[in-house]
Protein backbone atom coordinates (compact mmCIF):
# COMPACT_ATOMS: atom_id res chain seq x y z
CA UNK A 1 0.00 0.00 0.00
CA UNK A 2 1.52 3.51 -0.90
CA UNK A 3 0.46 6.54 1.00
CA UNK A 4 1.63 9.82 0.14
CA UNK A 5 0.96 12.64 3.11
CA UNK A 6 0.81 16.04 2.05
CA UNK A 7 1.55 18.62 4.20
CA UNK A 8 2.96 22.05 4.66
CA UNK A 9 5.51 20.84 7.70
CA UNK A 10 7.58 17.93 8.51
CA UNK A 11 9.85 17.58 11.29
CA UNK A 12 12.92 18.12 10.85
CA UNK A 13 12.86 19.99 7.52
CA UNK A 14 10.31 23.10 8.48
CA UNK A 15 8.29 22.62 12.22
CA UNK A 16 6.01 25.37 13.08
CA UNK A 17 4.04 23.15 15.52
CA UNK A 18 2.93 20.02 16.09
CA UNK A 19 2.53 19.10 12.50
CA UNK A 20 5.78 18.95 11.56
CA UNK A 21 6.23 16.51 14.37
CA UNK A 22 3.30 13.99 13.31
CA UNK A 23 4.28 14.30 9.89
CA UNK A 24 8.17 13.75 9.95
CA UNK A 25 7.29 10.54 12.75
CA UNK A 26 4.12 8.86 10.97
CA UNK A 27 5.17 7.86 7.74
CA UNK A 28 8.63 6.43 9.73
CA UNK A 29 6.55 4.57 12.03
CA UNK A 30 4.16 3.14 8.80
CA UNK A 31 7.12 2.01 7.23
CA UNK A 32 8.02 -0.62 9.79
CA UNK A 33 4.02 -2.42 9.31
CA UNK A 34 5.10 -4.50 6.31
CA UNK A 35 3.77 -4.06 2.95
CA UNK A 36 3.29 -0.15 3.47
CA UNK A 37 5.35 2.79 1.70
CA UNK A 38 4.48 6.01 3.37
CA UNK A 39 6.63 9.08 1.57
CA UNK A 40 6.05 12.88 2.75
CA UNK A 41 5.20 15.81 0.14
CA UNK A 42 6.00 19.61 1.17
CA UNK A 43 6.71 22.79 -0.44
CA UNK A 44 10.43 23.51 -1.01
CA UNK A 45 11.43 26.37 1.64
CA UNK A 46 14.23 28.11 1.87
CA UNK A 47 15.83 26.19 4.56
CA UNK A 48 19.02 25.64 5.19
CA UNK A 49 18.10 22.07 5.91
CA UNK A 50 17.21 21.44 2.74
CA UNK A 51 20.95 22.90 1.14
CA UNK A 52 22.76 20.09 3.70
CA UNK A 53 20.75 17.30 1.85
CA UNK A 54 21.11 16.31 -2.02
CA UNK A 55 17.70 15.93 -4.14
CA UNK A 56 17.05 14.84 -7.62
CA UNK A 57 15.02 16.66 -9.70
CA UNK A 58 12.51 14.36 -10.55
CA UNK A 59 9.98 16.83 -12.23
CA UNK A 60 9.23 19.49 -14.07
CA UNK A 61 6.50 21.35 -15.59
CA UNK A 62 3.83 24.27 -15.05
CA UNK A 63 0.26 24.91 -13.85
CA UNK A 64 -2.02 27.54 -14.73
CA UNK A 65 -3.59 29.52 -11.71
CA UNK A 66 -6.13 31.65 -14.03
CA UNK A 67 -4.07 33.98 -16.18
CA UNK A 68 -0.98 32.80 -14.49
CA UNK A 69 1.25 29.97 -15.63
CA UNK A 70 3.83 28.69 -12.48
CA UNK A 71 6.88 26.79 -12.95
CA UNK A 72 6.26 22.96 -11.08
CA UNK A 73 9.30 20.94 -9.80
CA UNK A 74 9.38 18.25 -7.93
CA UNK A 75 12.71 17.30 -6.08
CA UNK A 76 13.23 14.29 -4.34
CA UNK A 77 15.88 13.56 -1.62
CA UNK A 78 18.45 11.27 -2.43
CA UNK A 79 19.39 9.45 0.84
CA UNK A 80 16.12 8.23 2.40
CA UNK A 81 17.87 8.49 5.65
CA UNK A 82 14.51 10.03 7.25
CA UNK A 83 12.27 6.50 7.05
CA UNK A 84 10.63 7.90 4.51
CA UNK A 85 10.78 9.38 0.75
CA UNK A 86 10.84 13.02 0.28
CA UNK A 87 9.81 14.95 -2.13
CA UNK A 88 9.23 18.59 -2.25
CA UNK A 89 7.02 20.72 -4.59
CA UNK A 90 9.11 24.16 -5.94
CA UNK A 91 7.41 26.92 -7.16
CA UNK A 92 9.51 29.89 -7.53
CA UNK A 93 7.45 32.89 -6.48
CA UNK A 94 5.04 30.86 -4.08
CA UNK A 95 6.39 28.49 -2.19
CA UNK A 96 10.35 29.28 -2.24
CA UNK A 97 9.93 31.42 1.08
CA UNK A 98 11.53 31.34 4.38
CA UNK A 99 8.77 30.05 6.30
CA UNK A 100 5.30 28.38 5.86
CA UNK A 101 2.85 30.74 6.93
CA UNK A 102 2.56 34.39 7.19
CA UNK A 103 1.77 35.44 4.03
CA UNK A 104 -0.45 37.73 2.27
CA UNK A 105 -1.69 35.69 -0.70
CA UNK A 106 -1.32 31.93 0.92
CA UNK A 107 -4.35 31.03 -0.55
CA UNK A 108 -2.02 31.51 -4.20
CA UNK A 109 0.37 30.10 -2.37
CA UNK A 110 -1.71 26.58 -0.77
CA UNK A 111 -3.56 26.35 -3.88
CA UNK A 112 -0.19 26.42 -6.15
CA UNK A 113 0.99 23.56 -3.22
CA UNK A 114 -2.01 21.18 -3.74
CA UNK A 115 -2.07 21.96 -8.20
CA UNK A 116 1.11 21.23 -8.58
CA UNK A 117 1.07 17.97 -6.07
CA UNK A 118 -1.96 16.52 -8.35
CA UNK A 119 -0.38 17.86 -11.54
CA UNK A 120 2.81 16.28 -10.78
CA UNK A 121 1.18 13.04 -10.04
CA UNK A 122 -1.52 12.67 -13.26
CA UNK A 123 1.40 13.60 -15.69
CA UNK A 124 3.48 10.98 -14.38
CA UNK A 125 0.71 8.68 -14.04
CA UNK A 126 1.31 7.78 -10.33
CA UNK A 127 -1.58 6.64 -8.72
CA UNK A 128 -0.96 5.85 -4.55
CA UNK A 129 -3.53 4.14 -2.40
CA UNK A 130 -4.30 6.75 -0.33
CA UNK A 131 -3.47 10.57 -0.47
CA UNK A 132 -3.27 11.76 3.44
CA UNK A 133 -4.15 15.40 3.35
CA UNK A 134 -2.95 17.61 6.55
CA UNK A 135 -4.79 20.11 7.70
CA UNK A 136 -6.91 22.64 5.55
CA UNK A 137 -3.78 23.70 3.82
CA UNK A 138 -4.74 20.54 1.23
CA UNK A 139 -7.74 20.51 2.35
CA UNK A 140 -9.15 20.87 -1.51
CA UNK A 141 -7.58 17.73 -2.76
CA UNK A 142 -10.40 15.82 -2.30
CA UNK A 143 -12.54 17.58 -4.13
CA UNK A 144 -9.71 18.48 -7.17
CA UNK A 145 -9.41 14.19 -7.40
CA UNK A 146 -12.89 13.77 -7.35
CA UNK A 147 -14.27 16.98 -9.36
CA UNK A 148 -12.03 18.12 -11.84
CA UNK A 149 -11.45 16.55 -14.77
CA UNK A 150 -7.60 17.77 -15.27
CA UNK A 151 -6.93 15.70 -12.18
CA UNK A 152 -9.72 13.05 -13.86
CA UNK A 153 -6.19 10.23 -13.71
CA UNK A 154 -6.48 10.26 -9.85
CA UNK A 155 -10.51 9.99 -9.60
CA UNK A 156 -11.31 7.17 -7.10
CA UNK A 157 -7.87 7.90 -5.24
CA UNK A 158 -8.25 7.39 -1.72
CA UNK A 159 -8.42 10.50 0.64
CA UNK A 160 -8.07 10.82 4.35
CA UNK A 161 -8.10 14.33 5.99
CA UNK A 162 -6.67 14.85 9.25
CA UNK A 163 -7.12 17.66 11.39
CA UNK A 164 -4.57 19.08 13.10
CA UNK A 165 -5.71 22.33 14.08
CA UNK A 166 -9.36 23.25 13.55
CA UNK A 167 -8.93 27.00 14.72
CA UNK A 168 -7.36 27.57 11.28
CA UNK A 169 -9.74 26.36 7.89
CA UNK A 170 -8.21 28.65 5.07
CA UNK A 171 -11.65 30.66 4.28
CA UNK A 172 -11.27 32.34 1.59
CA UNK A 173 -13.71 34.50 -0.99
CA UNK A 174 -15.72 32.55 -4.20
CA UNK A 175 -13.25 35.28 -6.17
CA UNK A 176 -10.56 32.85 -5.73
CA UNK A 177 -12.48 30.13 -7.72
CA UNK A 178 -10.87 32.04 -11.04
CA UNK A 179 -7.81 30.53 -9.95
CA UNK A 180 -8.52 27.08 -9.54
CA UNK A 181 -8.54 23.94 -11.74
CA UNK A 182 -12.06 24.24 -13.92
CA UNK A 183 -14.22 22.07 -11.96
CA UNK A 184 -18.28 20.89 -12.65
CA UNK A 185 -20.01 24.13 -11.44
CA UNK A 186 -22.94 22.31 -10.04
CA UNK A 187 -20.48 20.65 -7.79
CA UNK A 188 -19.83 24.14 -5.94
CA UNK A 189 -21.40 23.28 -3.12
CA UNK A 190 -18.81 20.64 -1.86
CA UNK A 191 -16.48 23.50 -1.14
CA UNK A 192 -18.83 26.14 0.28
CA UNK A 193 -19.54 27.01 3.66
CA UNK A 194 -21.48 29.77 4.61
CA UNK A 195 -20.50 31.95 1.09
CA UNK A 196 -17.05 31.24 1.52
CA UNK A 197 -14.77 28.60 -0.20
CA UNK A 198 -13.61 26.49 3.16
CA UNK A 199 -11.20 24.51 2.69
CA UNK A 200 -11.37 22.19 5.73
CA UNK A 201 -15.09 22.52 5.56
CA UNK A 202 -14.42 20.69 1.99
CA UNK A 203 -11.81 18.00 3.56
CA UNK A 204 -13.91 17.05 5.76
CA UNK A 205 -17.01 16.48 3.03
CA UNK A 206 -15.55 15.28 0.20
CA UNK A 207 -12.92 12.90 2.10
CA UNK A 208 -13.30 8.83 2.22
CA UNK A 209 -12.95 9.89 6.29
CA UNK A 210 -11.18 12.27 8.18
CA UNK A 211 -9.40 12.51 11.87
CA UNK A 212 -8.60 13.98 14.68
CA UNK A 213 -6.09 14.01 16.28
CA UNK A 214 -7.24 12.95 19.84
CA UNK A 215 -11.03 11.40 20.60
CA UNK A 216 -11.65 14.20 23.02
CA UNK A 217 -11.04 16.54 20.15
CA UNK A 218 -13.03 14.85 18.03
CA UNK A 219 -16.40 15.02 20.95
CA UNK A 220 -15.40 18.60 21.10
CA UNK A 221 -15.72 19.78 17.68
CA UNK A 222 -19.38 18.44 17.37
CA UNK A 223 -20.13 21.13 19.79
CA UNK A 224 -17.82 24.06 19.33
CA UNK A 225 -15.94 24.19 16.14
CA UNK A 226 -15.71 27.66 14.45
CA UNK A 227 -19.07 27.37 12.76
CA UNK A 228 -18.54 23.74 11.43
CA UNK A 229 -20.12 21.61 14.01
CA UNK A 230 -23.38 20.83 12.24
CA UNK A 231 -21.05 19.67 9.33
CA UNK A 232 -19.10 17.38 11.64
CA UNK A 233 -22.41 16.08 13.19
CA UNK A 234 -23.54 15.73 9.34
CA UNK A 235 -20.66 13.80 8.29
CA UNK A 236 -19.94 11.81 12.12
CA UNK A 237 -20.22 8.31 10.45
CA UNK A 238 -16.57 9.07 8.88
CA UNK A 239 -15.02 10.56 11.96
CA UNK A 240 -12.44 8.95 13.78
CA UNK A 241 -10.19 10.60 16.70
CA UNK A 242 -6.72 8.85 16.63
CA UNK A 243 -4.35 10.28 19.22
CA UNK A 244 -0.93 11.05 17.84
CA UNK A 245 2.01 9.18 19.05
CA UNK A 246 5.46 10.59 19.50
CA UNK A 247 8.56 9.76 18.06
CA UNK A 248 10.76 7.77 20.91
CA UNK A 249 13.70 8.24 18.71
CA UNK A 250 13.97 11.60 18.66
CA UNK A 251 12.65 12.03 22.01
CA UNK A 252 14.42 9.72 24.17
CA UNK A 253 16.03 11.57 27.24
CA UNK A 254 19.23 8.47 27.08
CA UNK A 255 20.60 9.37 23.85
CA UNK A 256 18.66 12.98 23.08
CA UNK A 257 21.98 14.86 22.02
CA UNK A 258 20.76 17.86 22.59
CA UNK A 259 20.42 17.71 26.87
CA UNK A 260 23.50 18.33 29.36
CA UNK A 261 23.26 15.14 31.06
CA UNK A 262 21.19 12.68 29.69
CA UNK A 263 18.66 9.53 31.84
CA UNK A 264 16.90 6.78 31.69
CA UNK A 265 14.23 5.56 34.41
CA UNK A 266 17.05 4.76 36.86
CA UNK A 267 18.91 7.43 37.08
CA UNK A 268 16.23 10.30 35.93
CA UNK A 269 15.95 11.64 39.67
CA UNK A 270 19.73 12.91 39.98
CA UNK A 271 20.48 13.61 36.30
CA UNK A 272 17.28 15.52 35.64
CA UNK A 273 18.58 18.05 38.93
CA UNK A 274 22.16 18.25 37.04
CA UNK A 275 20.03 19.46 33.86
CA UNK A 276 17.94 21.75 36.01
CA UNK A 277 21.26 22.96 38.06
CA UNK A 278 22.88 24.07 34.50
CA UNK A 279 19.72 25.43 33.01
CA UNK A 280 19.12 27.77 36.35
CA UNK A 281 22.76 28.89 36.69
CA UNK A 282 22.70 29.93 32.37
CA UNK A 283 18.56 31.99 33.02
CA UNK A 284 19.51 33.08 36.69
CA UNK A 285 16.97 31.11 38.30
CA UNK A 286 17.11 29.58 41.84
CA UNK A 287 17.72 25.52 41.32
CA UNK A 288 16.82 24.90 44.78
CA UNK A 289 13.27 25.90 44.03
CA UNK A 290 10.64 24.13 41.85
CA UNK A 291 10.88 25.06 38.22
CA UNK A 292 7.29 25.55 35.78
CA UNK A 293 7.82 25.88 32.53
CA UNK A 294 5.89 26.91 29.61
CA UNK A 295 6.76 25.81 26.02
CA UNK A 296 4.53 27.00 23.31
CA UNK A 297 2.80 29.83 20.55
CA UNK A 298 1.60 32.63 22.39
CA UNK A 299 -1.54 32.33 21.41
CA UNK A 300 -5.13 33.05 23.11
CA UNK A 301 -5.74 29.00 22.07
CA UNK A 302 -2.73 28.10 24.51
CA UNK A 303 -3.91 30.18 27.02
CA UNK A 304 -0.57 32.03 26.08
CA UNK A 305 -2.39 35.60 27.14
CA UNK A 306 -3.19 34.27 30.91
CA UNK A 307 1.08 33.85 31.66
CA UNK A 308 1.61 36.94 32.43
CA UNK A 309 -0.73 37.62 35.31
CA UNK A 310 -0.21 33.77 35.93
CA UNK A 311 3.55 34.77 36.29
CA UNK A 312 3.45 37.19 38.84
CA UNK A 313 -0.18 36.07 40.67
CA UNK A 314 1.99 32.73 41.64
CA UNK A 315 5.41 34.16 42.45
CA UNK A 316 3.58 36.99 44.85
CA UNK A 317 1.33 34.06 46.60
CA UNK A 318 4.05 31.71 47.22
CA UNK A 319 6.20 34.29 48.41
CA UNK A 320 8.84 33.56 45.64
CA UNK A 321 9.21 29.93 46.25
CA UNK A 322 9.11 29.00 42.84
CA UNK A 323 10.79 29.59 38.95
CA UNK A 324 8.89 29.85 36.26
CA UNK A 325 10.33 29.65 32.12
CA UNK A 326 8.78 30.50 29.39
CA UNK A 327 9.66 30.01 25.91
CA UNK A 328 7.57 31.00 23.00
CA UNK A 329 6.99 33.61 20.93
CA UNK A 330 3.16 35.41 19.28
CA UNK A 331 1.39 38.10 20.12
CA UNK A 332 3.16 41.00 20.94
CA UNK A 333 0.99 42.41 23.97
CA UNK A 334 2.30 39.03 25.97
CA UNK A 335 5.71 39.14 24.97
CA UNK A 336 6.12 42.94 26.12
CA UNK A 337 4.25 42.04 29.49
CA UNK A 338 6.50 38.73 29.75
CA UNK A 339 9.32 41.32 29.05
CA UNK A 340 8.46 43.94 31.69
CA UNK A 341 8.19 41.02 34.04
CA UNK A 342 11.51 38.99 33.13
CA UNK A 343 12.92 42.39 34.37
CA UNK A 344 11.31 42.57 37.76
CA UNK A 345 11.24 39.36 39.06
CA UNK A 346 14.19 37.07 39.16
CA UNK A 347 12.07 34.54 39.48
CA UNK A 348 11.18 34.32 36.20
CA UNK A 349 13.02 33.92 33.29
CA UNK A 350 11.84 34.48 29.37
CA UNK A 351 13.35 33.33 26.13
CA UNK A 352 11.51 34.59 22.98
CA UNK A 353 11.75 33.08 19.75
CA UNK A 354 11.93 29.31 18.32
CA UNK A 355 14.45 27.29 19.76
CA UNK A 356 14.13 23.47 19.67
CA UNK A 357 17.28 22.83 21.16
CA UNK A 358 16.33 24.74 24.15
CA UNK A 359 12.69 23.24 24.17
CA UNK A 360 14.25 19.48 24.80
CA UNK A 361 16.95 21.42 27.95
CA UNK A 362 13.59 22.46 29.35
CA UNK A 363 11.20 19.67 29.06
CA UNK A 364 14.70 17.58 30.45
CA UNK A 365 15.01 20.05 33.28
CA UNK A 366 11.63 21.13 34.59
CA UNK A 367 9.62 20.19 37.53
CA UNK A 368 6.39 20.84 36.15
CA UNK A 369 5.18 21.93 32.78
CA UNK A 370 2.31 24.24 32.16
CA UNK A 371 -0.35 23.79 29.93
CA UNK A 372 -3.50 26.32 30.11
CA UNK A 373 -4.73 25.85 26.68
CA UNK A 374 -8.28 26.69 25.49
CA UNK A 375 -8.17 24.35 23.11
CA UNK A 376 -5.82 21.78 22.28
CA UNK A 377 -6.25 19.33 19.60
CA UNK A 378 -4.01 16.61 20.92
CA UNK A 379 -1.15 18.49 22.49
CA UNK A 380 2.79 16.72 21.98
CA UNK A 381 4.52 19.33 24.88
CA UNK A 382 2.91 16.81 27.48
CA UNK A 383 3.76 13.90 26.04
CA UNK A 384 7.34 15.08 25.15
CA UNK A 385 7.46 16.46 29.39
CA UNK A 386 6.64 12.94 30.76
CA UNK A 387 9.29 11.23 28.96
CA UNK A 388 11.55 13.21 30.02
CA UNK A 389 10.20 12.95 33.55
CA UNK A 390 8.33 16.24 33.71
CA UNK A 391 4.69 16.36 35.23
CA UNK A 392 2.24 18.07 33.34
CA UNK A 393 0.15 21.00 34.48
CA UNK A 394 -2.73 21.15 32.02
CA UNK A 395 -6.19 22.35 31.41
CA UNK A 396 -8.93 19.37 31.31
CA UNK A 397 -9.51 19.58 27.46
CA UNK A 398 -9.02 17.77 23.85
CA UNK A 399 -6.21 15.77 23.90
CA UNK A 400 -4.91 16.98 27.10
CA UNK A 401 -7.97 15.09 28.46
CA UNK A 402 -6.81 11.88 26.39
CA UNK A 403 -3.63 11.60 27.68
CA UNK A 404 -3.33 13.28 31.39
CA UNK A 405 -4.69 11.95 34.12
CA UNK A 406 -4.75 14.04 37.52
CA UNK A 407 -2.72 12.44 40.34
CA UNK A 408 -5.90 12.54 42.73
CA UNK A 409 -7.40 9.65 40.15
CA UNK A 410 -4.54 7.35 39.99
CA UNK A 411 -2.61 9.62 37.23
CA UNK A 412 0.38 11.06 37.44
CA UNK A 413 -0.34 15.01 36.58
CA UNK A 414 -2.31 17.62 37.69
CA UNK A 415 -5.74 18.61 36.19
CA UNK A 416 -7.57 21.88 36.17
CA UNK A 417 -10.88 22.62 34.30
CA UNK A 418 -10.87 26.41 33.85
CA UNK A 419 -8.64 28.17 31.74
CA UNK A 420 -8.31 31.27 34.10
CA UNK A 421 -5.81 32.29 36.16
CA UNK A 422 -7.22 31.48 39.95
CA UNK A 423 -7.79 27.65 38.46
CA UNK A 424 -4.08 27.78 37.65
CA UNK A 425 -2.44 29.37 40.11
CA UNK A 426 -4.64 26.87 42.51
CA UNK A 427 -3.38 24.17 40.85
CA UNK A 428 0.44 25.22 40.80
CA UNK A 429 0.01 25.38 44.90
CA UNK A 430 -0.95 21.70 44.83
CA UNK A 431 1.96 21.17 42.86
CA UNK A 432 4.39 22.81 45.16
CA UNK A 433 2.80 21.19 47.99
CA UNK A 434 3.71 18.15 46.17
CA UNK A 435 7.05 18.88 45.59
CA UNK A 436 7.83 19.79 49.06
CA UNK A 437 6.70 15.62 50.16
CA UNK A 438 9.22 13.88 50.37
CA UNK A 439 9.70 11.02 47.36
CA UNK A 440 6.61 12.07 45.87
CA UNK A 441 8.55 13.64 43.27
CA UNK A 442 10.76 10.76 42.68
CA UNK A 443 7.40 8.87 42.39
CA UNK A 444 6.05 11.03 39.83
CA UNK A 445 9.55 11.16 37.80
CA UNK A 446 9.27 7.63 37.83
CA UNK A 447 5.19 7.20 37.05
CA UNK A 448 5.28 9.90 34.01
CA UNK A 449 8.68 8.34 32.38
CA UNK A 450 6.69 4.98 31.98
CA UNK A 451 4.19 6.32 29.90
CA UNK A 452 4.12 4.94 26.20
CA UNK A 453 3.23 7.39 23.45
CA UNK A 454 4.98 5.51 20.83
CA UNK A 455 3.10 5.75 17.74
CA UNK A 456 3.40 1.64 16.83
CA UNK A 457 -0.39 1.90 17.83
CA UNK A 458 -1.97 4.87 15.95
CA UNK A 459 0.26 4.05 12.95
CA UNK A 460 -1.76 0.90 12.85
CA UNK A 461 -5.06 2.39 13.43
CA UNK A 462 -4.30 4.62 10.08
CA UNK A 463 -3.56 1.63 8.19
CA UNK A 464 -6.69 0.30 9.15
CA UNK A 465 -8.94 3.32 8.35
CA UNK A 466 -6.98 3.18 4.82
CA UNK A 467 -8.16 -0.63 4.08
CA UNK A 468 -11.78 -0.04 5.72
P1 LIG B 1 0.83 23.43 18.20
O1 LIG B 1 -0.62 23.75 18.33
O2 LIG B 1 1.68 24.65 18.36
O3 LIG B 1 1.17 22.65 16.98
P2 LIG B 1 1.63 21.05 19.71
O4 LIG B 1 1.61 20.77 21.16
O5 LIG B 1 0.91 20.10 18.83
O6 LIG B 1 1.15 22.55 19.49
O7 LIG B 1 3.16 21.06 19.22
C1 LIG B 1 4.05 22.00 19.61
C2 LIG B 1 5.45 21.59 19.16
O8 LIG B 1 6.21 22.77 18.94
C3 LIG B 1 6.20 20.82 20.25
O9 LIG B 1 7.15 19.99 19.61
C4 LIG B 1 6.91 21.95 21.02
O10 LIG B 1 8.05 21.48 21.72
C5 LIG B 1 7.29 22.85 19.88
N1 LIG B 1 7.45 24.27 20.22
C6 LIG B 1 6.46 25.19 20.41
N2 LIG B 1 6.99 26.40 20.64
C7 LIG B 1 8.33 26.24 20.62
C8 LIG B 1 9.44 27.14 20.80
N3 LIG B 1 9.26 28.44 21.04
N4 LIG B 1 10.69 26.65 20.69
C9 LIG B 1 10.88 25.32 20.44
N5 LIG B 1 9.89 24.44 20.27
C10 LIG B 1 8.63 24.88 20.35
Amino acid sequence: MVIYHLSTECYPIAKVGGLADVVGALPKYQNKIKGIDAKVVMPWYNKSFVYDHEFDIIFDGFIHQGPNMLQVQVLKEKSDSLGFELYMVKIPGLLDRDNPYGYQDENFQFLAFQQGILHWLCAMEIRPDVLHCHDYHTGLIPFMVEHCPEFGFLKGTKTIGTIHNGEYQGMMSWNMAQYMPSFDAYKWGLMDWNGFINPLASMIKCSHAFTTVSEGYLEELFISFRGLESLVRQEFGKAYGIINGIDTEVWNPETDPMLDFNFNRKNAVAQKKKNKAKLCKEYGLKPELPLFAFIGRFATEKGADLLPDVVWRSIKQSYGALNIMILGSGNTYIENKLKEYDYTYTNFALDLGYKEHLSHKIYASADFLLMPSRVEPCGLNQMYSMRYGTVPVVRYTGGLRDTVEDISTGGAGLNFTYAGVDDIVHTMNRALAMYNQKGVMDDLIHANMSFDFAWEKSAEKYIALYTN
